[in-house]
Formats: C-alpha cells, structure tokens, sequence
C-alpha cells in the first residue's frame, strides 16, 4: 500500500527525521491558510506547493512549484488542485490532484552548499535482509543514474537481526561525501530512518531528495513509502492512510468483498484457487495465443455467492473476451464449486455475454463435469489443463 509524500513525513517525522514541514491543503484558501501559519512556525516567507498523488516525477510534470508570496500560493495552488497531473510515472491521463502540500522551501536560494542525495531503504529478497541505497546523485530520477553512472550508487546490506550498525551508518556518510556537522546529522538521519522503516513494517521508503541544507542539516524533500500490507494488520492507524482515489476502482471492490484481484490488460480472464494455480494458469493462457486479463485467486471457498463477485469483478473490464475458470478441489469440492458456477450464471441472467471455459480437478470431479455439461448454459468444461488452453484459444479464433 502507497501513502502520500505528507503522509510518509509524518511517519518520518514521528521517529526523529528531519523534514521539509508542510501542511495539506484541499483549496486554494486552505493552502494561503497553511502558508501563513508555516511562516509562522518556520520564519520562512517563500514555500514551495506539491501535488500529491501516488506518482512520481512530479516535478517533471508540474506538480512542484515554488511560491515567493501569498498570491502566489493562491494561484499555484488553485493551478494545481484538480488537474490531472501527468508524469512519467501515470498515464497519459495523469491523476487527478485532490491535494497539495504547502511546504517551506528548504532550498535558500543562491545558496551554493546545498547537495542533494538519492536514499532508499528496502527489503532485498535475493538476501533475505534490508537495505539501503544510496547516491551522491540526488534529484533525478535513479533509473538514469543507475544507467549512466552506476559506480554513484551505493548499497549498505543490513542484518534484520542486528540492525543497522553505528559503522554502516558512518560508511554511508563518509561515501556522500561528508564531514563535520554534516557527517554527524547524516549518521542521526539514516538511524533514525532505518528505524521509521523497521518501525512501520515497509517494504520500501524513498527518499529522493535528502537536502544537505546550507546551516548543514540533512532534510528529506520527499518521501515515498510503500507499507507491507501483510503487517497492515498490526499498523490499524498506518490502514487508515490509504487512500482509495489513488488505487484502481475494480481492485479497490475486489479487496472490499476479499478477493485477490490484479487488473492486467489482456483479453482472457481468470478465476482460480490459489495464487500458484492462477500464475500458471496465466502461463497456459500465454502459450494457447491469449493474454490474461487479470490475476484473481478466489481463496478456499468458491461457493455461488463467492463465485458470482468473481464473475461481476472479472466482467468490469471489457476487455474480457472469454473466462476461464481453472480450479483444483482440495479443501473444496468440484461438486459445489461447479454448483455455484451454474448458479451464479442462472443468477446473473444476461450478465455474461462471454463464453466461459471451465477446468475442475480434484476431489468430485467427475460429478462437477456433468453438472456443468448437463446445465445447458454457455459454459464448457474441460478435465485437462492443455484441454482447457485448447479450448480458450479456440473461442479466441472464433
Ligand atoms: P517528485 O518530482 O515527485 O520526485 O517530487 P519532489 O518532492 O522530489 O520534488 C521535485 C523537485 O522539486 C525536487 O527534486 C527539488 O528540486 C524541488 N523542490 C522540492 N522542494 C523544494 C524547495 O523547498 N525549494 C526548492 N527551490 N525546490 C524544491
Ligand atoms: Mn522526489
């Protein structure tokens, strides 16, 4: 799960890293409100306003611009709530922007000691341990420094076990470059960071970029986290920063009724038991000449209620030009799981306008294949996996 860049702060912010301050705003009047106070607090007169949305490159598309006054806060603020930003990371629509952050620039123009770094703390699976990259190149975007001067990017390997050791914390320091004051604030930064991402249980934090400001203290610009959603259970207040507009609307309901869905952009939707079964379904479905439309496991219970939910989600995106239903009975009988298919189509009514291709192995099989064969709908069955392949790319054809 994705949390905005005000939201990562003030998780950041609540174990003892240092922030660009800011305040949300939804209208422009609530942003000239928030500039005003932030003055207050910060003595600064010049703020920069940030759209936020689940994206980044923002700048690159406009969503980050700097305001020397009141007026301008108003005017840039009022530009930016409710367009549809478009970066290099959305789509060619962009995402509409529902808030900005009025934040105090940290920046002190004509300054020429400021450096800006690249840092991210994440889980390495090859590893099985954190870690923590980092760059002298901060402020562009890492793909291209990874491109074209990878021997500027540093890994530090951290054993979840051990944490982060007071000599890693150094060696990243000493690596950008620092020394003095500097050097110090680094070493309390990345502590304290590590710390936020252990602490919130993330599977990845992005900090891009950590401002060495010219009074030498080391400031994050930016912030983005992607939480663990595995742990979100033990984080009720970090659940409740999710934020819905941001996500994909069929993913968003799938969730809602428990399904696990992921939208895809093929024409073959899937409706399978186990996240194993479905990834190897995607597969066959690939080799017979189609494309999946969707990952869907429908957990253990595939009665007619589950069933039907899995239907309505799966025929959301019309794209879909044929189903397939490819489930294995372990737990569950193939008996009443093909029951259900046949009353959620009887349910459905007209619903389905898409022929639906339907595998069931295991326990009852026999028993399901006939139920579905004798049902009279426009559902065929098929016992082997290359069959039901075969069976998809012929509809495809058709
Ligand atoms: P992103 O484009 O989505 O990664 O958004 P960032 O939060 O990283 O902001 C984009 C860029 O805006 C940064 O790389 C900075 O160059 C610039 N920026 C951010 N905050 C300030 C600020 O306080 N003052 C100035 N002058 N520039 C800023
Ligand atoms: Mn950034």
């Amino acid at each position: 799960m994705n949390l905005h860049e005000y939201q990562g702060k003030e998780i950041l912010a609540s174990y003892g890293v240092t922030i660009q301050r800011g305040k949300v705003a939804t209208t422009s009047d609530e942003a000239v409100a928030a500039a005003k106070a932030l003055t207050e607090e910060t003595g600064t007169g010049w703020h920069v306003i940030k759209a936020q949305v689940h994206a980044g490159g923002r700048g690159k598309g406009g969503g980050v611009k700097l305001a020397k006054n009141l007026d301008q806060v108003k005017e840039i603020s009022g530009e930016i709530i409710g367009m549809d930003l478009v970066t290099p990371q959305t789509s060619a629509e962009g995402k509409r922007v529902h808030q900005v952050l009025v934040a105090e620039d940290v920046y002190e123009p004509g300054e020429a000691e400021i450096e800006e770094f690249y840092m991210s703390v994440l889980l390495d699976r090859a590893q099985g341990k954190n870690m923590i990259m980092y760059s002298t190149e901060g402020g562009m975007d890492i793909e291209t420094v990874a491109e074209e001067t990878p021997h500027l990017i540093f890994t530090e390997t951290i054993d979840p076990a051990h944490g982060l050791q007071g000599f890693q914390a150094r060696r990243i320091a000493f690596n950008l470059g620092l020394s003095g004051k500097a050097f110090k604030e680094m070493t309390k930064f990345v502590n304290s960071l590590y710390n936020a991402y252990v602490g919130s249980d993330s599977a990845l934090f992005e900090i891009n970029p950590v401002l060495k400001a010219s009074n030498n203290t080391i400031i994050a610009v930016d912030c983005k986290i992607t939480l663990d959603e595995n742990a979100l259970f033990r984080h009720k207040d970090l659940a409740e920063l999710r934020d819905t507009r941001e996500e994909n609307p069929t993913e968003v309901e799938a969730k809602a009724v428990g399904l696990n869905y992921v939208d895809l952009d093929g024409n073959v939707g899937c409706m399978v038991n186990g996240a194993g079964l479905a990834m190897a379904t995607m597969d066959l479905i690939k080799q017979a000449g189609g494309d999946p439309a969707n990952f869907l496991d429908v957990g253990g219970t595939a009665d007619a209620k589950r069933v039907e939910e899995a239907f309505r989600i799966i025929l959301k995106d019309d794209k879909v030009e044929a189903i397939l239903v490819n489930i294995f009975g372990g737990i569950v009988r193939c008996d009443r799981v093909a029951q259900g298919i046949v009353d959620a189509y009887k349910n459905m009514g007209d619903a389905i306008k898409v022929p639906i291709i339907v595998r069931l192995q295991g326990t009852n099989a026999e028993i399901a294949k006939e139920l579905i064969d004798s049902s009279g709908l426009d559902v065929q069955s098929a016992v082997e996996f290359q069959e039901a392949a075969d069976k998809v790319q012929a509809v495809l054809n058709k």
